[in-house]
């Protein structure tokens, strides 16, 4: 981090000053031009608020020089990371998967929806059964019945299974049933305590990103699981809020390459929410593989019509597996010999 201080500083207020950076277990290194004076603030500048810095009088601007999500920085692991998430399926490093299934579990057609989106090529189930709706009237979900389904339709399917977690008392319910990857959904990205909760397990987490979530608070949010010890983090781009009314969400595809360039971690995209229309899910499906996504999460439904939830995004079995043709074209015009489909 560096410090620009003002040319009308004192010796006093500079020796104040590099006082204040080394009672922060920080070096500080002075560099006098004719105009400023540059301080260097040298060590683990995480515990620095760079806004406080900014509003002392002395200081003219403060820039960071590093990114302050270290465990999340491909600087510091140049390896891509490869998330597995069982049953021999791994997102990452060339590892592709598509998630599939409804927004909510609503009873045993979960088990015909994804045999469906098997035979078509996703690798894994999705469906909520504690969901997040915008009115507390709305259904929930079906909560643990919800969970029992999920893990019917693992055992039957032989795929993992990936489900939101929105609570962190219902954790210790999630790990007994053996969910394989627990997502948490845009309105708990910066649920903090649920974040560290997770990152104290092994199980790999679906992180999406908040709806109004910069791409660096979204890899602090990561950092935040990570920094707990769990490092089996999928980020998930999923849309975002902008002045933008003709879609539900902006699903912003730069975060895709910007999040390979700035993060090891794998990135996968969510066409359904990131647009909310069926009629926009494909073409936004085959975008996100072009730009390097590790994989896809799409909403898929028997009959839209009669969803709980998110129906007018929802593709049919029949559409999905159109889709799926598309994205494997994709995929084999944008990888190499040496990528692998999981
Ligand atoms: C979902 O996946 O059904 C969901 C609620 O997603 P998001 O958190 O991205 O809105
Ligand atoms: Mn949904």
């Amino acid at each position: 981090m560096i410090a620009v201080l003002k040319p009308s500083v004192t010796d006093e207020q500079l020796d104040h000053f590099v006082s204040w950076v080394e009672a922060k277990g920080l070096k500080a290194h002075l560099s006098r031009g004719d105009e400023e004076i540059i301080v260097g603030l040298v060590g683990d500048t995480t515990k620095v608020d760079p806004f406080l810095l900014e509003s002392m009088d002395i200081v003219e601007r403060v820039q960071r020089v590093s990114e302050p999500f270290k465990k999340a920085n491909r600087k510091f692991h140049p390896e891509d990371t490869v998330v597995d998430c069982g049953f021999g399926v791994k997102i990452g490093g060339g590892n592709f998967a598509v998630i599939a299934g409804p927004c909510a579990v609503e009873g045993r057609n979960l088990i015909d929806i994804c045999r469906a989106t098997k035979a078509a090529g996703a690798k894994m189930i999705r469906g909520g059964a504690y969901k997040p709706r915008t009115s507390p009237y709305a259904n929930q979900g079906m909560g643990p019945a919800g969970l029992d389904l999920l893990c019917e339709a693992r055992e039957e399917l032989q795929m993992p299974v990936c489900t939101e977690i929105m609570d962190v008392r219902d954790l210790p319910l999630f790990l007994e049933k053996g969910i394989d990857v627990l997502q948490v959904g845009a309105r708990n990205a910066q649920n903090f305590p649920l974040l560290k909760e997770l990152g104290k397990t092994d199980k790999p987490i679906l992180l999406k990103r908040g709806m109004s979530e910069t791409v660096d608070e979204w890899l602090m949010a990561a950092e935040y699981i990570m920094s707990e010890g769990n490092g089996n983090v999928i980020l998930c781009e999923r849309g975002i809020r902008t002045f933008e009314t003709r879609t539900r969400n902006t699903l912003d595809l730069n975060a895709v390459p910007v999040v390979h360039y700035l993060s090891h971690l794998p990135v996968v995209a969510d066409p359904s929410h990131g647009t909310g229309y069926t009629r926009y899910v494909t073409p936004m499906a085959c975008a996100a593989t072009a730009a390097g996504a590790d994989g896809l999460e799409i909403e898929v439904h028997d009959n839209p019509q009669a969803a709980w939830s998110d129906g007018a995004q929802a593709l049919t079995p029949a559409q999905f597996d159109r889709a799926m043709e598309q994205i494997a074209i994709i995929r084999s015009a944008i990888t190499t010999g040496d990528a692998q489909e999981a």
